[in-house]
């Protein structure tokens, strides 16, 4: 596949200098160079700081209604263009293609639809007493997203922002560009005006900390690891940005008693893995009760060994790689650690997966672990694998507390018959998110952390507010 779109964006103009520095992308499940990208520096962050500022003065007077049916043609374009999208992110994530057809380019454009569905619904002038209250936009929109959701993580920040009025200098991560790049594309395909959208390609280190320390841009809205959050919080507190932060978890998905065990456990592996356990909300920690353990081993052992490890590009694959050598170590070291740490291992392991079909990338085996101490590192550290972790509780209030043993708190699930009794021990969870009895991802909802899973939201109503300010006039 050629990738056309792989330079920088920046005024409406793609931009590439002869003999610039090109960042390799690879295919995960190859570890073959696909395509490479421009990597640029502080001198086009400054470039595209100042395209974003001047076009603020033009895109935030757009009306609400001409914003929003700018959004529909860009929710119609990335419809349309579904296939190339899926194709994109299955080349530079490893995605399955069957799953990078069904959420990778499927949920963007759901995300897209809502925000604008959103957007008109908002009342930007409301009155109280003798004032009359006025949302106005902050102005140019820092965005710096991971590899993990490489469309949806984008979509989830630059649009919301451009709904809002804002416009945008984007970072995407240096391991899977390309699908975002292509974005930016069909964004200007759908009329975007030049200099609403820019995209810088780099490193973290050079354009990443260059977007957040920047004086002309005035919030920035980050997805990543807690540590990077921390590093990006603390920059941006110098400028006194406004920042979202979307940071890491490990969610607890709790099986009450009276749940339908099965399927409570099939549906707990399967999110685990999806996406090869590189979820930020993945449901990591299994909780059941002690006198079911067993069973709930069993089941989830059996459906552990049906996630067969394949060729991303094959229909029939469910899991594919990690991302990158890096993340396969990462992943390889938890599970060593978990084994030295005792838990007692009933699927997967730490070697390479078998199988003579299976492409030389960025491979490991989905892995599951019982019995294991709440407090381990197992229990404790985001891991960004397929890695599953089961835990026995005594009873509900030892569920909960066990739930909230983590120093992150952004998706969660609890399974139950009795779905009040199940909204009752969500409300006790001290997280974003709660899933009962399998609940679907809503785009139109809020979605954020408390705690180390960082502050602020996105998507919904709450997903345009980030970008918004409040004027009070006095009459
Ligand atoms: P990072 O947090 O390092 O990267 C996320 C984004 O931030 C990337 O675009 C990265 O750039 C950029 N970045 C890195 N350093 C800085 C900085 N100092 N200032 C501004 N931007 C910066 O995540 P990784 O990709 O390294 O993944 C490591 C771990 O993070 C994973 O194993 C997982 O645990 C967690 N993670 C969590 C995600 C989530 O959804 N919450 C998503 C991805 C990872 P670049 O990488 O291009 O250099």
């Amino acid at each position: 596949m050629h990738y056309q779109w792989t330079a920088h964006f920046i005024a409406g103009e793609w931009e590439q200098e002869e003999g610039e520095q090109q960042i390799p992308v690879e295919n995960p499940a190859t570890g073959e160079v696909i395509a490479t990208v421009a990597a640029g520096d502080e001198k086009h962050v400054d470039r595209a700081v100042a395209a974003a500022r001047e076009a603020f003065t033009r895109w935030s007077a757009w009306t609400v209604e001409g914003r929003a049916l700018l959004l529909d043609r860009v929710a119609d374009l990335l419809e349309e263009r579904r296939e190339e999208i899926a194709q994109t992110v299955t080349a530079e994530l490893g995605a399955p293609i069957k799953l990078a057809r069904g959420l990778h380019a499927a949920l963007p454009v759901s995300d897209v639809r809502e925000t604008a569905r959103t957007l008109r619904a908002m009342e930007f002038e409301t009155e109280v007493a003798n004032s009359r209250v006025l949302l106005s936009p902050v102005g140019v929109v820092g965005a710096i997203t991971p590899w993990n959701y490489p469309v949806h993580q984008v979509v989830s920040k630059i649009v919301p922002a451009i709904a809002a009025g804002c416009t945008v200098v984007l970072k995407p991560s240096e391991l899977a560009p390309l699908s975002a790049l292509l974005l930016a594309r069909i964004m200007q395909e759908a009329g975007l005006p030049d200099g609403v959208l820019n995209v810088v390609n780099g490193d973290g280190s050079a354009v990443g900390q260059a977007i957040v320390g920047h004086p002309g841009i005035d919030a920035v809205s980050f997805t990543g690891s807690e540590s990077t959050g921390r590093a990006v919080a603390q920059q941006a507190s110098r400028t006194l940005k406004r920042v979202t932060l979307e940071l890491g978890g490990k969610s607890a998905n709790i099986i009450l008693p009276d749940a339908d065990l099965a399927t409570a456990v099939k549906v707990g592996v399967a999110n685990c893995f999806l996406n090869s356990g590189q979820s930020c909300n993945a449901l990591t920690r299994m909780l059941v009760p002690h006198e079911m353990l067993s069973e709930a081993e069993e089941i989830a052992a059996a459906t552990a060994s049906r996630y067969l490890p394949g060729d991303p590009a094959d229909e029939r694959t469910r899991i594919g790689p990690l991302v990158s050598a890096q993340q396969r170590e990462n992943v390889i070291t938890a599970i060593e650690r978990g084994l030295l740490d005792g838990a007692k291992l009933i699927a997967g392991g730490p070697r390479r997966p078998a199988g003579e079909d299976l492409p030389d990338g960025y491979y490991v085996q989905p892995t599951v672990f019982t019995q294991v101490d709440p407090d381990s590192a197992l229990a404790q550290e985001e891991i960004f694998g397929p890695v599953l972790s089961i835990i026995g509780y005594a009873d509900e209030d030892d569920a909960v507390a066990i739930a909230n043993n983590s120093r992150f708190g952004l998706g969660g699930a609890v399974w139950s018959t009795d779905v009040a009794r199940a909204c009752a021990v969500a409300r006790r969870i001290h997280t974003g998110q709660v899933d009962i009895n399998g609940g679907a991802f809503n785009p139109a909802a809020p979605f954020g952390g408390v705690k180390n899973s960082g502050y602020g939201r996105e998507l919904g109503r709450a997903g345009i507010e980030e970008f918004l300010y409040q004027q009070s006039v006095q009459l």
